[in-house]
């Protein structure tokens, strides 16, 4: 018996600032962008991709959202830094199947 697929999330909560996300906006062909972050609208975009870039797309931007949220506008700016955060993100949270089910058992300080 296998689990069912998980479902793309339309929605990413970041501290109190709610993202709608959006997949394969055909806007990002263009611009040769694999994800955008809009603030102001609060909106994610993602370019339809394989699963594995897909999921690193999507944290990416979510890495943009946090260091936004927290106002840190020159880390968010550093492209470099975004990037490195996000795979490692993507891995803690991949392998750590137990950390990631205790931790959303537990509530929030
Ligand atoms: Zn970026």
């Amino acid at each position: 018996m296998s689990s069912p697929t998980p479902k793309f999330p339309t929605q990413i909560k970041i501290g109190h600032h709610r993202y709608t996300v959006r997949r394969g906006a055909e806007v990002l062909k263009e611009e040769r962008l694999r994800g955008r972050i809009r603030f102001d609208a609060r909106v994610m975009e993602i370019e339809k991709e394989s699963d594995a870039e897909t999921a690193a797309s999507v944290l990416h931007e979510v890495v943009h959202g946090l260091f936004n949220f927290m106002q840190r506008t020159k880390e968010c700016d550093d492209e470099e830094l975004i990037h490195a955060t996000a795979t490692i993100l993507q891995q803690i949270i991949k392998e750590n199947p137990v950390l990631i089910a205790w931790v959303q058992a537990q509530p929030l300080r």
